[in-house]
């Protein structure tokens, strides 16, 4: 029952010297963090905030976005992380929900948040620029790249437009605000708007702490080893922050944040700067095994992958496990359990396709889907639903979504799944995608698996679309892999040969890419959405 940001400061205690964070050719320790973090948070006082007011970053992966994280707690602030690559309506939503008053942001992001600024609620902006932690620009390592804008405006520092370095002056003043960590919030952090519109949900000091703590003890092996971080998950959205920036603070560990995608800038990073871990999403697997020439680069450095947020076929485990010799870990949370709930063990029996086992203090039910209070034997399909010290406290302003997720302290996660008989969870799907064609209920997850495994397919998605007389029928939306071919024909016969026939798809369409929430994940509901407007 810790404040959040004593992680930081215990290994900053416990390891000085070591390095925490990398960024191209600048570093710094986990002493100087800690000297400069509690600066940020003096400053900030100074500048007006105050214990629960909200205060939005807006950066993407850089030292500056850690440093005003942790900088921000000290003071009390609750976080509000948004993605730097939203466009005006999501960041308005954001603003207009949580009434943020504080802002962090970069100067190449400025003319975008200018022009929003008669409709924020803002009194204070932070900002700042790429090289204020770089030895600009000398002897850099490699390119990095930012956001979608390259020119940074000319910008008017004035009372309520502060140069963010401003922030990092000596301040003698410690302030650092001690919350109540059971009740006091964190961060209100966003959800990834993949089936609906995003909420923000309530994280305790307490349950992003614990969250911290349970990754330790079922990842000590990473404790008791110098590890560094390769930092691409991005730290707006909770999985890259509570893995690449919580817990590798917490164990010590060196991070290397990467600002934005790039799978070739991933491969010559990993080849020169050697990190050990490499926590990732499946479409970032992905697009890393497209390049070309993947033998050029070495990636023996990698010694746990750990993958999230969406399901990982198996056959991509497989891959990506022969070109770095490196075991990915699959997991599973969501945003509203600070996020993670599931890990396969690091060096146990680990199962593909399975999310592994509950985390300790975790307790995992499947229940019914109709009611959702008959507790299922295993091997039967329901409800997934989760109790433990990380389960937010709520959503913010949202009363009655609260009462529908949170039911005697059980959070009801909408995914479907199963346990096996050895305590093994597996995700079958999302109750909001599950398709209901003609009386039988079809998994999409499992369409999509029998699609990946089609040579000449790169990615492959199914959803259910309306249809007169069966409710709704199955449609795949396929992307072929480059210099490939396919026919429709051609997928229906690999179905039939794989699958019952109520789940081949009916309809198949071809694309060059598939819509994606900013994290990777596909957004079935986008394509669902467009199908509905082709109705009379
Ligand atoms: P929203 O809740 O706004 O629709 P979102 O669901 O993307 O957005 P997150 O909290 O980022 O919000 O994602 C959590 C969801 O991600 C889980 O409920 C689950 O559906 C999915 N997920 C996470 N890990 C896995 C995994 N290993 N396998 C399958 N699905 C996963």
């Amino acid at each position: 029952k810790l404040p959040l940001y004593e992680f930081l400061d215990r290994t900053a205690q416990k390891y000085p010297h070591r390095t925490a964070i990398i960024f191209n050719n600048w570093k710094i320790s986990y002493k100087k963090l800690k000297v400069l973090t509690d600066f940020i948070a003096s400053n900030l006082k100074k500048q007006g905030l105050r214990p629960g007011d909200r205060i939005a970053i807006i950066l993407p992966n850089l030292p500056q976005t850690i440093l005003s994280y942790w900088g921000a707690l000290k003071a009390g602030g609750v976080i509000v992380m948004t993605n730097p690559l939203y466009m005006e309506k999501e960041i308005l939503h954001h603003f207009n929900d949580s009434q943020a008053k504080f802002l962090i942001t970069l100067d190449l992001l400025w003319s975008k948040i200018n022009k929003m600024l008669p409709h924020l609620p803002i009194q204070k902006i932070f900002i700042t620029k790429i090289s204020d932690c770089l030895k600009f620009p000398l002897n850099l390592l490699y390119k990095i790249k930012t956001t979608r804008e390259k020119t940074s405006p000319k910008i008017k520092f004035s009372s309520q437009v502060i140069p963010w370095k401003t922030l990092l002056n000596k301040n003698n003043k410690s302030i650092k605000f001690r919350p109540n960590p059971l009740n006091d919030i964190a961060l209100l952090q966003y959800t990834g708007g993949t089936t609906g519109v995003s909420k923000g949900v309530m994280l305790t000091h307490y349950n992003m702490g614990t969250n911290i703590q349970q990754c330790i003890h079922i990842l000590h092996e990473m404790k008791n080893e110098k590890n560094t971080f390769l930092a691409i998950l991005p730290f707006f959205h909770i999985y890259g922050l509570t893995v690449c920036v919580n817990f590798a603070t917490a164990i010590g560990a060196t991070i290397i944040p990467m600002p934005r995608f790039s799978p070739l800038d991933v491969l010559k990073i990993i080849d020169k700067l050697k990190p050990t871990i490499f926590p990732s999403a499946p479409s970032i697997f992905t697009a890393i095994l497209q390049q070309k020439n993947l033998q050029k680069f070495d990636l023996s450095s990698i010694k746990y992958c750990i993958s999230g947020s969406a399901p990982i076929p198996v056959e991509l485990i497989e891959r990506f496990k022969k070109l770095t010799g490196a075991e990915i870990i699959e997991g599973y949370g969501l945003t509203e359990a600070s996020p993670i709930t599931h890990l396969n063990p690091l060096k146990g029996k680990k199962k593909y396709g399975s999310i592994g086992l509950p985390f300790p203090d975790t307790d995992a039910c499947i229940v019914d889907m109709e009611v959702g209070t008959v507790p299922l034997p295993p091997g039967k399909v329901g409800e997934l639903i989760i109790k433990g010290p990380q389960v937010m406290k709520g959503y913010w302003n949202r009363p009655d979504e609260t009462a529908n997720v949170l039911r005697n302290n059980w959070l009801y996660t909408g995914d479907i799944a199963y346990m096996d008989e050895e305590g093994y969870f597996f995700i079958v799907d999302r109750k909001k995608d599950l398709i209901i064609s003609g009386g039988y209920n079809i998994y999409p997850r499992e369409i999509d698996e029998v699609l990946y495994e089609h040579p000449k397919v790169k990615e492959a998605v199914t959803v259910g679309i309306p249809s007169p007389t069966r409710g709704e029928i199955v449609k795949a939306y396929i992307v072929p892999k480059e210099g490939e071919t396919i026919t429709k024909a051609e997928i229906i016969k690999f179905c039939k040969e794989k699958l019952a026939n109520y789940k081949v798809p009916r309809q198949v369409e071809f694309r060059k890419e598939l819509p994606k929430t900013m994290v990777g994940k596909i957004l079935r509901r986008a394509l669902k959405e467009e199908e509905l407007k082709k109705l009379p």
